[in-house]
């Protein structure tokens, strides 16, 4: 099947596209470089500059590639930012989705894969977070993904053939075993990344965003997912879809790690000790966000190989250490 990923040179989408390539499927990245690298582009796939909003440059690669189906991953994903600059936000996240799709209308393409977020739940009354949780975002970057994913159950509804699954990812951290792909991004906000690179002396230190969360160590709690996992999930997903789904999944290891467990594990990986500042809370943080991700199990089979958050901190450590100017050459 050839299978059309956008965004498929940023941290997760490069990673997909590599098992993508790997179960045999023909991949077309198209990406708009301003955050991916072309280097991390598998060069087994056919890559093409394009932004979302190309309408007809999309439906053109769709139609002479002959697409079946989509992986939509581009977009832009920093909440202190959506909450900054709100407007281009959802012009990339809904506009430059809805162009796809639009596109994908054009060209005939029927299946959709689309990375959605557990940033839509908002902050739950109960946890885990099961699919049937309540969506109340409190942020325009979750705001941007549940809209977008509105827009695609209505879509569904007008068009009954069409197929579509919902990937709301929790926190996905962790880096290919291999050593050839990474995590880098710019700037760099993520809690990981961040306490790595102070592992490695290129930050003093990191500031914790809030101590007075209503968590056990009063530090937020989130769950981490290895980006191989997430990737794994995609296939299963994809592979799964049949004409006239509409389906959703959590993908969450269905543990919770606060900010200071997650300091407290990168220092026992690196045998490091990371100095920390406590800082105010930094705004649209929910206190805690952890799945059940039962549903992707029963239904897919989707068995996480990295339960551990120890085993996906030491896989973005190889990473950090081998990389720690990220792809580009020193
Ligand atoms: N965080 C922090 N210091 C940092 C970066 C992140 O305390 O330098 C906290 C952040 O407030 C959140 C958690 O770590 O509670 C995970 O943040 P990240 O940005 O990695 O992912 P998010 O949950 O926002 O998607």
């Amino acid at each position: 099947m050839t299978i059309l990923v956008t965004g498929g040179a940023g941290y997760i989408g490069s990673h997909v596209t590599r098992q993508l390539i790997e179960q045999g499927h023909d991949v077309v990245v198209v990406d708009n470089l301003n955050r991916g690298h072309r280097c991390a582009v598998d060069s087994r796939c056919i890559f093409y500059e394009v932004a979302l909003n190309e309408t007809e440059r999309l439906v053109e690669v769709m139609t002479n590639h002959s697409v079946e189906a989509v992986l939509h991953f581009a977009a832009l994903a920093y909440v202190p930012e959506s909450v900054a600059q709100p407007l281009w936000y959802y012009e990339n996240n809904v506009s430059g989705s809805i162009s796809l799709l639009k596109a994908m209308h054009q060209a005939d393409v029927g299946k959709l894969i689309f990375s959605s977020s557990c940033a839509t739940y908002g902050i739950p009354d109960s946890l885990p977070i099961t699919e049937e949780t309540p969506q109340m975002p409190i942020h325009p970057y979750g705001w941007s993904k549940l809209v977008f994913e509105q827009v695609l159950k209505d879509y569904h509804a007008a068009h009954p053939d069409f197929a579509v699954t919902f990937l709301r990812y929790f926190n996905v951290a962790g880096c290919s075993t291999d050593g050839s792909l990474g995590e880098d991004h710019d700037p760099e906000t993520h809690l990981i990344p961040i306490v790595l690179q102070v592992a490695l002396g290129q930050r003093e230190c990191v500031t914790v965003y809030g101590t007075d969360y209503p968590t056990p160590d009063g530090t937020c709690v989130r769950d981490y997912v290895h980006v191989d996992d997430l990737a794994a999930a995609h296939i299963l997903a994809l592979n799964s879809l049949q004409a006239g789904d509409c389906r959703t999944y959590n993908l969450g290891n269905g543990q919770g790690f606060s900010v200071k467990q997650i300091i407290a594990a990168v220092e026992q990986v690196t045998g490091r000790s990371i100095p920390v500042k406590y800082g105010e809370r930094r705004a649209g943080d929910p206190p805690s966000l952890y799945a059940s991700a039962e549903l992707i199990r029963q239904e897919l089979g989707w068995t996480p190989r990295y339960a551990e958050v120890s085993e996906i901190i030491q896989t973005a450590w190889d990473w950090f250490r081998n990389h720690p100017h990220g792809y580009t050459p020193e």
